[in-house]
């Protein structure tokens, strides 16, 4: 991709592929390019070489994942995650993250030492929003969007707990894996995407140095 000088380094850098077989990338994308943050939309393997960080969006984590095994794409992002390339998934895309569903075969990509439960709070609360605070985003609650959201049941002692709600793990990091069991793309709330992109940078100034 040609870009020019005169942009300044941290967003020079910033390539960011959102998955976009299925959901709610367009919000995911939006999101990105109001930080000023070049995005590319990923459905097939050649769209992974140049980028910096990838977002698995919220959706149908069973219709995600298996578009992303018939593309190969699912193969192509775990090598890339091998290599240390920063992914972010909310809801679905946590789910395609985790390396257990619970009483699921479903494909996935695995990268994260989670187990997770699919629909977890069951009918009554399908969706809910809820607000949260955690001392990695400072004073400011953060508003979180549930809908037909999954709970991690189970971690591993490698996960970092960023957030947490009614004493469940809602937003966890392992390495260069991000997950969230909500949908910070539905609001207007850019921190997370901001912790996000300060991990593609940071993976960015480590290769560079
Ligand atoms: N319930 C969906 C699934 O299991 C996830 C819902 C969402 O992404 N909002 O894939």
């Amino acid at each position: 991709m040609q870009q020019g000088t005169d942009f300044p380094t941290s967003l020079r850098t910033h390539l960011i592929g959102v998955v976009s077989f299925q959901g709610d990338f367009q919000r995911h994308i939006s999101m990105l390019h109001g930080l000023g943050v070049e995005t590319r939309e990923v459905r097939d393997p050649a769209d992974l070489p140049g980028l910096h960080g990838v977002v698995l969006p919220g959706g149908e984590s069973t219709t995600i994942g298996m578009l992303m095994e018939r593309y190969g794409v699912t193969e192509a992002l775990k090598a890339r995650a091998a290599e240390g390339l920063p992914v972010f998934g909310t809801c679905a895309g946590l789910i395609l993250l985790a390396h257990d569903i619970l009483n699921s075969t479903q494909p996935r990509l695995g990268l994260l030492p989670v187990s997770v439960e699919r629909n977890a709070y069951g009918r009554q609360v399908e969706s809910f929003e809820a607000s949260f605070s955690s001392p990695v985003f400072g004073e400011t609650a953060l508003e979180g969007v549930f809908i037909r959201a999954p709970r991690i049941r189970t971690w591993s002692s490698e996960v970092e707990l960023l957030a947490i709600l009614d004493e469940e793990p809602i937003l966890v990091r392992s390495g260069a894996i991000l997950g969230a069991t909500f949908h910070p793309e539905l609001t207007q709330d850019t921190r997370i995407h901001r912790y996000f992109l300060d991990m593609v940078q940071a993976v960015q100034a480590k290769k560079r140095s």
